[in-house]
């Protein structure tokens, strides 16, 4: 048996009719860039996610940099970050000449350590990142409190949280819409992926909500005429008509990832050189990325792939410790949780269309491997 670590192709044949006539809709139209289905896909995302506003954007990491532009996270400021995350979580501040402040995580969730962040803010402090990450969200009480606090804007990351909620107030909201900005990515192995890139920015702030809509035209308010020194960054057409077609169905994707989530821990329970997931926020969580923690990683992970299962690595070297990021002058025992993490954490295959059987498998061939 091979077990892939994600296969796209599953779902598409699964239902590929569906596919087929929605994207010939949009080729025989010919309106490729802002289609009806990018404004379609944008109400629908409102209605799943309780979202006033989305704005629809080439991908995750651009999202993230349109946000960060407009909320000023640029020119020195010093923006709160988690150290261990995917790259364009620190990149979008970098990139406008802010600082990213980098922080150590909880050791469980995996979420910026908010106790941490408070220690490294300074007087050019302007906001904080904090980023869900693979099957919880960050908690948003403690991080909220900390940025009423310090008069801190928050930009949440959740490209990989769609779908997750967090307690907040007593209610459970949708991931991205607490802090001032969030942003949700469309990457295909995302938990609402497409067939290519794909992002989006949502808020509950009127003025936000039309500042990003005019910076992914080049800062243009009317054709030809700009406010702004935008970008171009669009969510096309032709993906949003694929994300129209898998909002539909993603409940049902959420459910089943929650199964095999609930079959592995089952099957890996009684495995001491293995650590399963432990839920520690109050949230609704989605299994976007099933990730324990092992003993021998390394060996483990060659051993599956010589299995033919398919693995992955988030992350294997934390942000600090990039060579990009050298002039910020961090070293190697500056975020002892995230070092740790970046060394026993691995990934096992995890999306919808995966069979009982093949999880069966890969868990079978971890106890082989641990016997
Ligand atoms: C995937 C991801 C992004 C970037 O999204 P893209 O659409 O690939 O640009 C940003 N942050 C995190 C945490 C991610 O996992």
């Amino acid at each position: 048996m091979k077990v892939p670590f994600y296969d796209a192709t599953r779902e598409y044949n699964f239902k590929k009719t569906e596919f087929d006539i929605e994207i010939s809709k949009v080729l025989e139209s010919g309106a490729f860039i802002l289609g009806k289905q990018v404004y379609d896909f944008e109400e629908a995302v409102c209605r799943y996610t309780g979202a006033k506003y989305a704005v629809g954007v080439a991908n995750g990491s651009d999202a993230l940099l349109i946000t960060s532009d407009i909320l000023e996270y640029k020119n020195g400021a010093e923006i709160l970050t988690p150290v261990f995350t995917f790259f364009a979580s620190a990149s979008c501040i970098a990139r406008l000449q802010g600082k990213p402040v980098f922080c150590d995580v909880d050791e469980d969730t995996f979420c910026i350590d908010i106790n941490d962040a408070e220690k490294r803010i300074t007087e050019k402090t302007k906001g904080i990142l904090p980023v869900h990450l693979f099957l919880q969200t960050t908690d948003m009480t403690t991080c909220m409190e900390l940025a009423k606090k310090y008069h801190l804007t928050v930009l949440e990351d959740a490209a990989e949280a769609f779908g997750m909620k967090t307690k907040y107030n007593g209610e459970y909201i949708h991931s991205g819409l607490i802090g001032d900005f969030g942003i949700f990515s469309f990457f295909p192995t995302k938990t609402l992926g497409g067939y290519g890139d794909g992002g989006m920015i949502v808020t509950n702030n009127e003025e936000l909500y039309k500042k990003a809509k005019s910076y992914r035209t080049h800062g243009s308010t009317k054709k030809y005429h700009h406010d702004y020194i935008g970008y171009n960054s669009r969510l096309d057409t032709l993906q949003a008509a694929i994300l129209n077609i898998k909002l539909k169905h993603i409940d049902n994707a959420i459910q089943k990832r929650a199964n095999h989530a609930a079959q592995y821990r089952e099957l890996l329970k009684n495995i001491e050189e293995i650590k399963l997931p432990v839920i520690k926020t109050d949230n609704k969580e989605v299994n976007y990325v099933f990730c324990i923690k092992a003993h021998k990683r390394d060996e483990l992970d060659s051993y599956l792939k010589s299995n033919e299962i398919g693995t992955s690595i988030y992350y294997p070297v934390p942000l600090h410790l990039q060579k990009c990021f050298e002039y910020l002058d961090y070293k190697k025992g500056d975020f002892p949780v995230a070092e740790k993490l970046c060394d026993s954490v691995l990934a096992l295959p995890m999306f919808p269309e995966l069979t009982e059987d093949e999880v069966s498998f890969v868990c079978e061939k971890i106890k082989r491997f641990f016997n």
